[in-house]
């Protein structure tokens, strides 16, 4: 099989990419998917909040990607099912579908494959393996599209929105959130979600505690939480038991990248998804990436937003119609953790959005863009927290003056 572009994911970073390069010229665009339909983890998050950037509109999760699967199929792009990629070598694609395995080749490619929770594991949660841990997206596929309840007396460790959440849904099936015990002195979710989740239904947040405890042999029946210090040890007095069925995980995202790193993808080490340049482009000749496989969103509008670019761009590679000129690099100064695009071409005439997170809570700072030496840009932040995710807007203008490497700071206001 022959096709000009290849999205692998079919979640709203690879539905994006897909429409944006049929749009813009690709004849033949397939989207690859392992799940049984498109629109990835949005499926199961069956809350609104989605869309108000891009549509003006509150949605669901399943509505938003509704409407980017209408899309698709309005456009004519073919799209397989219950179908993995398992590599991807000189643009050729092998994946296991139903039939078994797939060889296909592509023209551009582009890499939307989202990314995955850390689980028990990756925190080396201390205690037996009773059933009853779960991770958050985990137990919320179960309850929203399997339709399983996974727990009646519950502990959130980690405050990430999933489990913020989860807390809420968990609530409203009628299960008793205990808490949400959370190791940072702030919480690792939007402030919104701590309100509208925690707040309104009185579930507490410990911060600066950690479970150190996971009781119980067949299945969970309780937690040993203590406070800890600024190091994250706990502090000897302050353990106490909490009795619960259930633990839900909400201890972070992981870009999905090994198949990235196969192919030859210069993985970045913060954001741990591939380096792209302002043309979603990667270090990989016709290999273009986007949404949470590239860093992890707070909002899924800015994950189409990226999406619409990697997949024109793919269009345009298809076409022979994409430019390489040289690229400046985008660095994090102080205050900032990471800074996407890495690389900007400064010939493409186009504004840049750079996405960043700040290492810290702050008040009252500005957001500081060097060229070098020299202030091409400043804006003033009342409030900034690691969570949600800051951007600034570079204007064409901007971009074609630059002279060399840029940098962006939190300063003083
Ligand atoms: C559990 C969970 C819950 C979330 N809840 C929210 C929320 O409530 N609100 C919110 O704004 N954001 C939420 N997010 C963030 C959300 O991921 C993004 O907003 C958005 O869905 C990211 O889009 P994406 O297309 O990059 O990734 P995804 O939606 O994750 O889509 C990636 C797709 O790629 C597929 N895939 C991966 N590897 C392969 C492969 N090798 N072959 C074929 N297919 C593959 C996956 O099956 C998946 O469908 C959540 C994330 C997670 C992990």
């Amino acid at each position: 099989m022959k096709y000009d572009v290849v999205v692998v994911g079919g979640g709203p970073a690879g539905l994006g990419a897909a429409v944006e390069a049929k749009k813009h010229g690709a004849n033949k665009v397939l989207i690859i998917e392992r799940d049984r339909e498109l629109g990835g983890i949005l499926n199961q998050c069956i809350h609104n909040g989605f869309g108000l950037h891009e549509f003006k509109e509150e949605l669901t999760g399943p509505e938003y990607a509704n409407r980017f699967i209408k899309m698709v199929e309005e456009n004519d792009i073919d799209y397989m099912l219950n179908t993995m990629v398992l590599s991807i070598e000189d643009k050729k694609i092998i994946a296991l579908g139903e039939k078994g395995l797939i060889d296909i080749e592509a023209i551009a490619i582009v890499l939307a494959m989202g990314c995955r929770e850390r689980t028990r594991g990756a925190i080396d949660l201390a205690g037996y393996r009773p059933a009853g841990v779960y991770t958050a997206g985990a137990a919320q596929r179960f309850m929203n599209m399997e339709g399983y309840m996974v727990g009646k007396k519950v502990v959130i460790y980690g405050s990430g929105d999933i489990g913020l959440i989860m807390a809420r849904r968990m609530t409203l099936e009628g299960a008793k959130v205990e808490a949400v015990v959370e190791v940072n002195p702030h919480s690792s979710g939007l402030t919104r979600n701590i309100v509208q989740c925690l707040d309104d239904f009185d579930i507490p947040l410990l911060l600066q505690h950690g479970i150190t405890y996971v009781h119980g042999k067949d299945r969970v029946t309780g937690v040993t939480i203590s406070k800890l210090d600024s190091n994250r040890n706990p502090i000897e007095g302050t353990d106490r038991e909490i009795e619960c069925d259930t633990v839900l995980l909400s201890v972070g995202l992981i870009p999905e990248n090994e198949l990235s790193s196969d192919t030859g993808v210069e993985l970045h080490n913060t954001t741990k998804g591939p380096v792209v340049n302002n043309k979603m482009q990667t270090n990989v000749d016709g290999v273009f990436a986007c949404g949470n496989v590239v860093h992890v969103h707070d909002l899924v509008d800015f994950v189409t937003k990226e999406s619409r670019i990697a997949g024109r761009n793919a269009a345009l590679y298809v076409l022979n119609k994409i430019e390489n000129n040289e690229t400046v690099e985008t660095e994090a100064g102080d205050g900032i953790g990471y800074i996407v695009p890495q690389q900007i071409d400064t010939k493409l005439g186009e504004e840049v959005n750079l996405f960043m997170r700040v290492r810290n809570i702050y008040s009252n700072r500005k957001l500081v863009v060097r060229d070098g030496d020299e202030i091409i840009l400043q804006k003033k932040r009342p409030h900034m927290i690691p969570s949600e995710m800051e951007n600034l807007k570079l204007s064409a203008e901007l971009i074609k003056n630059l002279k060399g490497n840029i940098s962006v700071c939190v300063e003083e206001a």
